[in-house]
C-alpha cells in the first residue's frame, strides 16, 4: 500500500484536513506496526542464540520519528506526500517531546550504539529506567539557570508497556516493576528493543513546577527523575535505588530470556552478553549471581559464569565520578547483594596483593574495582583515554589483568548525525560518491578525489551558509536570539564541566572584546554559540553559565562591539538543538583540559558536518588530528603528560599566571566589572573569580595565550573561502572511522561474539 494510503487509513479522514497532531499520532503508530514487522524471533528461528543486554542508567535518544522513517527507508515518501497535502514534516516533528534520559555524551553514546546494533542486525537490546521527567528542563532566568521537569510521556508515545512484570526486594519492601519498550529501528534492517523498567507504584502528582520532591517514598519516586540532586544523602540513596532497581530487573531479564532458549545456566556466556556503561549498573554483577545461586548454582560457579558474562566501559578519569557506595546504603537498599559483595572483596584479598584493588575499602564499596575483578573485559574509549588506563589511572588492575584492557573508539550514527539532521549535505555527498556510504562509512574517503573541484567547494560553502541561516531563523523563532549567519559560527555545545573549560572560552570573548573596543576589529564578525546544562548541585558550572549569559547582555548591547563581536547561551542544550547546531558550525570548540576528557562525540558530529575543531590534544581529538593532518585542525595548550605531571607535582598556582600576564589579569578582573555586576549577582560572579584565583582546578591559565593566538590563525584562515572550505572537505572525506557502526563491530568482535 503506499504510504498516503497507509497514513489516511491511520487517520481514517485525508491528510490534508487532519491536524498536525493527528498526523503525528498515525506517523506513530503507522512506525510502530512498520517496527513490530520489522522484529524477529528466537522461535522463528532467525534470532541467534547469544544476546547482548547493553545496561546503561541513560539512553539520551533524541525524538524518533524521523530517524525511524529514515531507517524504515520511508523519509523521502513520508516527507513529500505530506508536502503535497500542504503539510510539513518539519512542523509535525515540532509536536514530538524529546525525552532527556540522559546526561549527555554517555547517555547519546548508549543511544547511538543501539542504533548501530540494530543496523547491524545484531541480537542486543538496551536496558535501562524510564525516567518521568528525565533529567531537568533548563530555563533562565535574571542570568541565572533553573532547572524544571521535563515530562516526556504522553498518551501516545514511542512507549510500549509490555506484559513483564518483576518484583523486587528491597531492604524491607517489595516493589513491582513494568517493563516499557521503545523499538528500535535498524537502517534497512531488523528491529531490536530498548526496555525502560518502571515501578508500578509510581507517582507523577508529587512533583510540582521545580524538580524538588519528597525522597522518602522510593515506592512512588524512584522513576521519576534521572539521577536526583546527589549532595545531599536522600539523594545519592536514590541513586542506589535506581541502581539496584535497574539491574535486578535486568538480571532477571537475561536468566529469563536465556532459559527460554533451552539455557541451563551453567551456559549462560553462550546466551548473554552484558556491557556495563560505567559504573552505573555495576550491582548487575553481584545480582546476577545471587539469581543463579536461586537457581541453584554453586557460589564459586555463579562467579565465574557472571564473569564470563559481564564487560565494562569506563568513561572517565575523574576521581569524583568512579562511583564508591558506603557499605550502609546497600545494606539499606539491597541487604542481600552484601554478603556476595563481601565474598568478592575476599576473594582478591585472598588472591592479590595490591590493596589499592580491594573492591571494600573504608567501608565503601568500589563500584569500578567490582567490574574490572568480575568481568572478562574493561575498555576505554579513545586510544588516548585508554592509554591513560593501563599507564597511569587503572595501571595497578593493568598490571593485574594485562588481557583485559582495550580500546573502543567512540562513534555516532551517522543516520541522525547526518542523513537527518543534514539532507543537503548528505545528497551532496551521494551525488558525489554513490550511497555506500551509509552503510559503509569508510566510503566517504572517496570525497578526497574533490577537494580540488572549485566547483563542489563552492557548494559546500552554501549548503553551510544555508544550515547557518536555519539555525539562525530557529533560535530567533524560538529563544529570540538574532544572530547573522555572515558571522564565523564558532559553537561549544557539551555538558558544562570545568574540565570541559566553557571558562576558558569566556576568557577569550572577553579578550577580544576588550582587542575590538581597542580597534582590532575582526574581518569577519564572530558570533560564540554556547549550548550547556549545570548538574543542579554543581555551583561553579552555574556561575560559569551566569558569567556568560553576563557577557551575552554586556557585549551584544555594546554598539562599539556588537557589530563584531555576539555571544549567545542557548537555552536546554539537547539533542533536537544539537541537530540544528552541529551541521552549522563553522569552528568546534573541544578545549577540554588535556587528559580530562574521555573520548567526545561532539567533536565527530561537527566533523562529520564539516566543522573544523579547535582543541586540545585530548580524547578522540587526538585521533581526528591524526586522520585530517595538521592542516585541517587546529591544536593548543599543553599535552596530556604535561598535565599529568604538574597534578603530580601538585605546583599549579593559577595567580602567577595572573600576576604575570596582563591580559589573563584583564580578562579575569572584568568578570567583576561594573558592566558585569550590573548585568548579574555579586556573589556568583565573585565565586567565579576567586575559583578562578584561587584554584583554576582545569588549568585554563597555561593554555590561554596559545589558545587565543591558535583561534586568531583559525580566523584568519577562514577569510580564504577556498581553502578553508578544503578543511571541511578532509574532516567530512575522514570522519568515516567515527561512525558508531565501526564501534559496534569491534565490541561485538572483540568482546560480545555474538
Ligand atoms: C553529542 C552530545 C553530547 C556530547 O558532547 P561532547 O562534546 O562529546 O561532550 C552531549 N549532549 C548532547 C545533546 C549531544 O548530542
Amino acid at each position: 500500500m503506499a504510504v498516503m494510503q497507509e497514513i489516511e487509513t491511520k487517520l481514517n479522514k485525508g491528510i490534508s484536513v487532519s491536524s498536525n497532531e493527528e498526523i503525528y499520532i498515525a506517523l506513530l503508530n503507522l512506525v510502530k506496526e512498520k517496527a513490530q514487522a520489522k522484529t524477529v524471533s528466537y522461535e522463528g528461528g532467525q534470532e541467534g542464540k547469544k544476546k547482548l543486554y547493553y545496561i546503561s542508567a541513560e539512553f539520551l535518544i533524541g525524538k524518533l520519528l524521523s530517524n525511524n522513517l529514515i531507517n524504515l527507508g520511508i523519509y523521502d515518501e513520508v516527507k513529500k506526500t505530506l508536502q503535497e497535502n500542504g503539510k510539513s514534516l518539519a512542523e509535525i516533528e515540532e509536536i514530538e517531546l524529546e525525552p532527556s534520559l540522559g546526561n549527555g555524551g554517555l547517555g547519546r553514546l548508549a543511544a547511538c550504539f543501539i542504533d548501530s546494533i540494530a543496523t547491524l542486525g545484531l541480537n542486543g537490546d538496551g536496558v535501562g529506567l524510564n525516567y518521568h521527567f528525565g533529567l531537568f528542563k533548563q530555563v533562565f532566568e535574571n542570568n541565572l539557570q533553573l532547572e524544571t521537569p521535563n515530562p516526556w510521556i504522553t498518551p501516545e508515545s514511542w512507549l510500549t508497556k509490555t506484559e513483564k512484570v518483576y518484583p523486587v526486594d528491597f531492604g524491607g519492601f517489595t516493589a513491582w516493576s513494568v517493563m516499557y519498550d521503545i523499538d528500535v529501528i535498524g537502517y534497512n534492517n531488523r528491529t531490536t528493543k530498548l526496555h525502560l523498567f518502571d515501578i508500578q507504584t509510581i507517582d507523577e502528582t508529587i512533583v510540582g513546577d521545580t524538580i524538588n520532591f519528597d525522597k522518602d517514598e522510593i515506592k512512588n519516586n524512584l522513576t521519576l527523575f534521572l539521577y536526583p540532586d546527589d549532595s545531599d544523602e536522600k539523594g545519592r540513596l536514590l541513586r542506589v535505588y535506581q541502581q539496584y532497581f535497574m539491574v535486578s530487573n535486568a538480571a532477571r531479564l537475561v536468566i529469563e530470556e536465556a532459559k527460554a532458549k533451552g539455557s541451563n545456566l551453567h551456559d549462560l556466556a553462550d546466551y548473554a552478553a552484558v556491557q556495563i556503561n560505567d559504573t552505573h549498573p555495576s550491582m548487575v554483577i553481584p545480582e546476577l549471581i545471587r539469581l543463579l545461586q536461586v537457581e541453584g548454582i554453586l557460589m564459586d560457579e555463579a562467579i565465574e559464569i557472571v564473569s564470563k558474562v559481564c564487560a565494562y566501559t569506563n568513561h572517565t578519569i575523574l576521581a569524583e565520578a568512579l562511583e564508591k557506595w558506603p557499605i550502609d546504603y546497600i545494606n539499606k537498599v539491597a541487604p542481600q547483594l552484601m554478603p556476595i559483595i563481601r565474598e568478592l572483596d575476599n576473594k582478591v584479598r585472598a588472591t592479590v596483593s595490591d590493596e589499592s584493588t580491594y573492591i571494600i575499602q573504608n567501608n565503601l564499596v568500589h563500584m569500578a574495582h567490582m567490574d574490572i575483578h568480575y568481568g572478562h573485559s574493561v575498555n576505554g574509549v579513545a586510544y588516548l583515554h585508554t592509554e591513560i588506563l593501563k599507564n597511569s589511572e587503572l595501571n595497578n588492575f593493568y598490571r593485574l589483568y594485562p588481557e583485559k584492557f582495550n580500546n573502543k573508539t567512540n562513534g555516532i550514527t551517522f543516520r541522525r548525525w547526518l542523513m537527518a539532521c543534514n539532507p543537503e549535505l548528505s545528497d551532496l555527498i551521494t551525488e558525489l560518491i554513490g550511497d555506500g556510504w551509509k552503510t559503509d562509512a569508510d566510503e566517504l574517503e572517496k570525497l578526497g578525489a574533490y577537494v580540488n573541484n572549485e566547483k563542489i567547494l563552492t557548494r559546500l560553502n552554501a549548503i553551510k551558509h544555508e544550515k547557518k541561516v536555519e539555525l539562525a531563523d530557529y533560535l530567533k523563532k524560538t529563544q529570540g536570539l538574532e544572530m547573522s549567519a555572515d558571522s564565523i559560527f564558532d559553537i561549544q555545545v557539551k555538558r558544562l564541566h570545568e574540565y570541559k573549560r566553557q571558562q576558558l572560552n569566556v576568557l577569550y570573548a572577553i579578550h577580544k572584546y576588550f582587542e575590538i573596543k581597542a580597534g582590532k576589529k575582526p574581518t569577519t564578525p564572530i558570533t560564540l554559540i554556547f549550548g550547556a546544562k549545570a548538574a543542579p548541585a554543581y555551583i561553579i558550572a552555574k556561575d560559569i553559565i551566569h558569567a556568560i549569559l553576563c557577557l551575552q547582555q554586556v557585549i551584544n548591547n555594546d554598539p562599539e562591539v556588537s557589530p563584531y563581536l555576539k555571544v549567545f547561551m542557548v537555552e536546554n542544550y539537547n539533542v533536537t538543538l544539537g541537530e540544528k547546531m552541529y551541521p552549522a558550525a563553522n569552528i568546534s570548540e573541544q578545549i577540554s583540559l588535556a587528559s580530562k576528557e574521555a573520548s567526545g562525540t561532539g567533536n565527530m558530529k561537527f566533523m562529520l558536518n564539516g566543522a573544523v575543531t579547535l582543541g586540545t590534544s585530548d580524547g578522540a581529538n587526538v585521533e581526528i588530528a591524526e586522520l585530517v593532518g595538521a592542516d585541517n585542525i587546529y591544536v593548543f595548550g599543553e599535552d596530556s603528560q604535561t598535565v599529568i605531571d604538574r597534578y603530580e607535582r601538585g605546583d599549579y598556582c593559577s595567580r602567577d599566571y595572573y600576576e604575570k600576564d596582563e591580559y589573563i589579569k584583564r580578562a579575569v578582573d572584568f568578570i567583576v566589572s561594573d558592566e558585569m555586576l550590573n548585568a548579574g549577582s555579586r556573589e556568583n560572579l565573585e565565586r567565579l573569580y576567586n575559583e578562578l584565583l584561587s584554584k583554576d582546578w582545569f588549568m585554563t591559565f597555561p593554555d590561554f595565550k596559545d589558545y587565543v593566538a591558535t583561534k586568531e590563525k583559525a580566523y584568519s584562515d577562514y577569510e580564504n573561502k577556498k581553502e578553508w572550505a578544503e578543511k571541511m572537505l578532509v574532516n567530512i572525506s575522514k570522519a568515516g572511522f567515527f561512525s558508531s557502526d565501526r564501534t559496534i563491530r569491534q565490541y561485538n568482535e572483540d568482546i560480545w561474539k555474538l
